[in-house]
């Protein structure tokens, strides 16, 4: 990997001031990464001409019409649920492997109004169900920490778009997060993955899993490049009726931030079971690293968490499966040949389109909305939805940021991973991700150091809505305290 491809966006443009690079010279070294290293399997689609013209384009702006936009010349990926006009959008499924969106998503468009060129479409889990990159039509993502005789997952379902920044192909990208999708991979592929708050960031061409939790999120290398994509996508979109009306501001971070003022709460009930011991020691190290900047730290309880896990998946399983019945054979995507009925149309062009995973959770939700179970699952998951959601704003009213582990330990080896199967267990992996989707706060997870065995360990940040400031503050000082290794894949 060159050096270069491993620079901040500040470094990079800063590079391209002094003439040591330009951003066509730019694409194309992130163009080359990604080629090099296909067998990572980081990308549905690789879009080298309209990146090449992206480049251009900056490069003019860059050098004649002297007026630069806040990305220009930066390079990004999109996970491949986020609709981008006249480029194929597939979700990695069966169900929309010939999909050409007419439109971009929000979050595309104003990344491309600041200027950043598309490398690629990132692979998924299809239809973003999974913690693992396994389930895609395309074949997993492996971690580019990995060796080529064991490989590990990348984690999921961002599992492209983490690899994607991790392996030098792009300076950011986009990932979606409606449990844990975006922490998740981020944590195991040793980069910045940020939740923003719930409706911060518009939803608006992305292809939705459960609309009441899904939010686009930022991957990067560095706390501050996440800052400046998420200064250049944040805020009211009217194609979005839930995003958050009020204008927002950008974040400015504090280069001499102080922590002394900061209380930190460590909720006791995160300590699952199965967790590894290296994911303990690195939780550990952390509370021990802010107590040394005279942060204040606490043990604090949230009672609810246990139930977490099942609340998010008969809730997940009941917005799936009223999502997903837009997918007909007719209106969107693939259609069956077999077409003597519309009830045979219907049932075989979803039972072609769709994994057994999709297809499992639309049974799954469609059992928990009958009238006869309607209130026993939705109604109950939705009433203790709103327990957890209240142990978050008691606790914030003790601390102003709750510290835990992201994943229960690094990457699971890949083969391990897909015998145990994916859908058993993107319940655990998410153990620690998902309650911050169900009460909608922010949350941040960053590389802390290595695991025994040489992959990334990383540490949450969960703050209260619209904390993203103290959040990333928080997170760029740890950052700078643990000075984890950049990564030489080739
Ligand atoms: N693993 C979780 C699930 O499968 C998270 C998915 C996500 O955040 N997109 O539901």
């Amino acid at each position: 990997m060159n050096k270069l491809t491993t620079y901040t966006i500040k470094e990079i443009h800063k590079a391209y001031r002094d003439k040591l690079l330009t951003p066509t010279s730019f694409v194309d070294l992130c163009l080359q990464n990604a080629k090099q290293n296909r067998d990572l399997n980081a990308f549905v689609t690789l879009t080298e001409d309209v990146a090449e013209n992206h480049g251009i384009e900056s490069e003019k702006r860059f050098y004649i019409d002297k007026e630069t936009k806040p990305l220009d010349g930066i390079t990004v990926g999109m996970k491949d649920n986020f609709c981008t006009k006249n480029i194929r959008t597939t979700c990695a499924s069966n169900m929309l492997l010939n999909f050409v969106p007419t439109y971009d998503a929000t979050v595309y468009s104003r990344l491309r109004d600041a200027g950043a060129c598309l490398i690629g479409k990132c692979n998924l889990d299809e239809f973003a169900m999974g913690a693992g990159t396994v389930d895609s039509i395309f074949g997993p993502t492996r971690n580019p920490w990995g060796y080529k005789a064991c490989w590990r997952i990348a984690g999921g379902s961002s599992g492209g778009s983490a690899v994607a920044v991790s392996s030098g192909a792009c300076v950011a990208a986009i990932g979606s997060d409606t449990g844990g999708s975006t922490r998740n991979p981020a944590a195991l592929c040793g980069i910045v993955g940020l939740k923003p708050t719930y409706g911060l960031v518009s939803r608006y061409g992305l292809i939705p899993l459960v609309n009441s939790m899904d939010v686009p999120g930022i991957m990067t290398r560095k706390v501050d490049d996440a800052v400046n994509i998420l200064n250049c996508v944040a805020g009211p979109d009217e194609l979005d009726s839930t995003t958050i009306k009020k204008e927002f501001s950008p974040i400015n971070l504090d280069n001499n931030f102080d922590m002394s003022k900061i209380k930190i709460g460590i909720p006791k009930e995160y300590h699952y079971p199965g967790m590894s011991e290296d994911i303990v020691d690195t939780w550990r190290l952390v509370t021990n690293l802010l107590e040394n900047e005279q942060a204040t730290v606490q043990t604090v309880s949230m009672p609810n968490t246990s139930v977490s896990i099942a609340v998010y998946s008969i809730l997940n399983q009941c917005e799936v499966a009223s999502n997903m019945a837009r997918y007909d054979g007719i209106e969107y995507g693939l259609r069956t040949k077999e077409d003597y009925s519309t009830e045979e149309l219907y049932a075989s062009s979803r039972s072609e389109g769709f994994n057994q995973v999709v297809r499992s959770r639309i049974f799954a939700g469609n059992y928990f909305l009958l009238t006869r179970n309607y209130e026993k699952y939705f109604i109950k998951a939705l009433k203790l939805r709103r327990m957890i959601t209240d142990d978050f704003k008691k606790v914030f009213k003790e601390v102003d940021l709750l510290v835990t582990p992201t994943t229960l330990s690094d990457a699971p080896l890949l083969d391990e991973f897909v015998s145990k199967h994916n859908r058993d267990q993107c319940a655990f992996q998410d153990y620690c991700t998902q309650p911050a989707n169900m009460a909608g706060i922010p949350a941040v997870s960053i590389p802390i150091r290595l695991s025994k065995n040489r992959m990334p360990l990383s540490i949450q940040l969960m703050g209260p809505n619209l904390s993203e400031e103290l959040l990333l503050n928080v997170a760029k000082r740890l950052e700078t305290l643990v000075d984890f290794p950049s990564l030489e894949v080739v």
